[in-house]
């Protein structure tokens, strides 16, 4: 039985292609802010946020890759010990989506099954979509994922990633 005064973390790994907006999604939900380029000025792990959920405090550390995605270099401590997964593409990027079932199957070989969302980003450049909104509806079944569609830039949905994950991973604990 979980202890009324312990504290509980939640590790969060963000994965998927560069520049389909992960970093940008940490830093708005940890800090509230938006910009075009900051990248080089993280320069940490990961950033945290405090938050309540189902009534119980939840310390949620969400890492970053730093830009390490390129080289297909991301280490095990990376994921190590993570909790929840929030996979990402980019509405403006093909190949984003097409990684999606790659980065998947490198959490769960790390990982397990962890509590995952499938998040298609940058929702305000709909109309430069380069995916069919029934293929990503395909994609999140076939990965039995959520599904949640998010722009950073706008401030959309992101709050609502990061509750369902922690809603998830409570659940589980
Ligand atoms: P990462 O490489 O996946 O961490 O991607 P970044 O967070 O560095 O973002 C890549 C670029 O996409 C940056 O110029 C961001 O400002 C931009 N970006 C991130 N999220 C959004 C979004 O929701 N909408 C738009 N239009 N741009 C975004």
């Amino acid at each position: 039985m979980r202890e009324e005064d312990l504290e509980i973390a939640i590790k969060v790994v963000i994965v998927g292609n560069g520049a389909v907006g992960k970093s940008s999604m940490i830093q708005r939900y940890c800090k509230g802010t938006f910009t075009k380029d900051y990248k080089k000025t993280i320069g940490v792990d990961f950033l945290e946020r405090q938050i309540e959920c189902d009534g119980e405090e939840v310390r949620l550390m969400l890492w970053d890759t730093a830009g390490q995605e390129e080289f297909d270099a991301i280490t095990k401590a990376y994921y190590r010990g993570a909790q929840a997964c929030v996979l990402a593409f980019s509405t403006t990027d093909r190949d984003s989506f097409e990684a999606i079932q790659s980065w998947k199957k490198k959490v769960e070989d790390e990982c397990g099954e962890i509590p995952t969302v499938l998040v298609q980003n940058k929702i305000d450049l709909l109309e430069q979509t380069v995916v069919d909104p029934e293929e990503v509806d395909l994609l999140a079944r076939a990965l039995g994922c959520r599904l949640m569609h998010t722009s950073v830039k706008e401030d959309v949905n992101v709050n609502a990633v990061f509750r369902f994950l922690t809603s998830r991973c409570l659940i589980e604990m």
